[in-house]
């Protein structure tokens, strides 16, 4: 079959990659190079021939077992890494810290006498192991359906200091969302991700970065289209036209690998129930800059950690600003390197060397009914366009769902090329 999968993004690479053991694909990405490291950042001077990812994506093995499946695979190789976390309020103090010591793969998070010195950082360590211990009962109980995890805090009566200080700015950090959009997450997918093994397995990363992942994969893939953004897809006699900067071509089966808003925008004849279940899909758009000013960092360098999470009400968001010396070995002796996502200041021009925006998929009330009608579209006898992505999955949007979401896809239109070779043959 001769098949189109539209955005190289990590879910785009892996549909592609997969459909290649047995297919024609195209490759399209609007980008000039694929979307999984296209904002990377390629550094100068003593770090010369170095990229960083932007974003810089993590995982612990616990909630991603697909992707660990996936690297290993590839032959990708992946370090752990130190992902300890500062909390700061408006005036840069640190509020509270946990650390993480790490032998091999398995990580063991602790707290200093100092960092729990004050009330409010005693009352953040204990409401830490007051939640951990009732979400784990509520999911084992199956009491979390339907209930956010706003709702299951207060009703559990977790201490405030916890959920405001630590536990929204977690949530919202890792799905890049508002600390209201954190609070409306489901508590099943929160409670989800939170005992699978987080805290306790070492957080990693392919120790080559996305390109080194990005590189292995698209070895597979016989024909990239880069800088050929897709303008419209429609289904014509069978077959889907797709137009890009390329021009137009016609294709038997088409993976969108986009997000589920730009899918819809693509769509040109896109029938009720496809432009139901894609708007369905809710967005949250944010920054991330590649800086070097340590203004975005704590006050007191000794409170410097890999994460540095900075809180404050006046913001609807918090500020996270990872230290790269501390999470890329090979610029660990290198001048200090900062990625800070959704900023809420601005670091001195002179130091910013790159930003980037996204969007990333936000998850609520609404998501399970969202997938769920996705999944009916999928099951439509005849169907040539697919949607695949972070977004497509169940659980919080991250590299595991997307890769998790690409193979679910590759394996549908499997299946239906099986049917059509048996059809033509019949
Ligand atoms: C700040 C931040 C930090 C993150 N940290 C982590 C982390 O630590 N761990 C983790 O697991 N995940 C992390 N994530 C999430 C992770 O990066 C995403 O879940 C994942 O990369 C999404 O991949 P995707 O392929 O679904 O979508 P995308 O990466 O959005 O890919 C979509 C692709 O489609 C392309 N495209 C769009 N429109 C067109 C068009 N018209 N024509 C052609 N191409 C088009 C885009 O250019 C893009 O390449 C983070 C995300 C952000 C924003």
């Amino acid at each position: 079959m001769n098949i189109a999968v539209i955005g190289g993004g990590i879910a785009g690479l892996v549909a592609a990659w997969q459909l290649s053991r047995r297919h024609a694909v195209t490759l399209f990405e609007r980008h000039a190079m694929p979307g999984f490291v296209a904002s990377s950042v390629a550094l100068d001077g003593a770090a010369a021939g170095l990229r960083v990812d932007v974003p810089l994506r993590v995982f612990y093995p616990g909630y991603y077992p697909t992707l660990t499946r996936l690297y290993a695979e590839l032959g990708v190789s992946t370090e752990p890494v130190d992902y300890a976390t500062t909390f700061s309020g408006a005036d840069g103090r640190a509020y509270f810290r946990w650390r993480n010591a790490r032998l091999g793969g398995w990580s063991l998070p602790y707290v200093l006498p100092q960092d729990v010195a004050s009330a409010r950082g005693w009352r953040i360590a204990q409401g830490a192991l007051r939640f951990q211990a009732r979400a784990r009962a509520a999911q084992a109980a199956g009491q979390l359906g339907g209930v956010s995890i706003g709702e299951f805090v207060a009703a559990e009566r977790i201490a405030p200091d916890f959920v405001d200080g630590l536990l929204l700015p977690a949530i919202a950090t890792i799905g890049t969302c508002s600390t209201a959009d954190a609070r409306a997450y489901p508590a099943a997918v929160v409670a989800g991700y939170a005992t699978a093994g987080v805290g306790r397995q070492s957080v990693h990363r392919a120790r080559d970065g996305a390109d080194a992942v990005a590189a292995k994969l698209l070895a597979g893939i016989a024909r990239v289209q880069c800088s050929a953004g897709v303008v419209a897809v429609r289904r014509r006699n069978g077959q889907v036209m797709v137009q890009s900067a390329a021009g137009e071509e016609v294709f038997d089966q088409v993976v969108f690998a986009t997000q589920a808003n730009q899918a819809l925008a693509l769509l040109a004849d896109a029938a009720p129930d496809e432009v139901a279940a894609l708007a369905a899909f809710h967005y949250r758009a944010l920054e991330v800059l590649m800086h070097r000013d340590t203004a975005l960092m704590p006050q007191r360098r000794a409170d410097w950690s890999p994460v540095n999470a900075r809180v404050c009400a006046e913001h609807a968001q918090p500020e996270s600003t990872i230290w790269i010396n501390r999470v890329q070995p090979a610029l660990r002796h290198a001048a200090p390197l900062f990625q800070t996502v959704m900023p809420q200041r601005s670091p001195r021009d002179d130091s910013v060397i790159g930003h980037a925006r996204f969007e990333r998929p936000l998850v609520d009330a609404g998501s399970a009914a969202a997938l769920a009608a996705l999944q009916q579209l999928h099951a439509q006898p005849g169907r040539r366009v697919w949607w695949c992505g972070s977004y497509a999955e169940a659980g919080v949007p991250l590299l595991e769902s997307a890769v998790r979401s690409a193979l679910a896809v590759a394996a549908r239109v499997e299946v239906c090329a099986d049917a059509e070779a048996m059809g033509r043959a019949a």
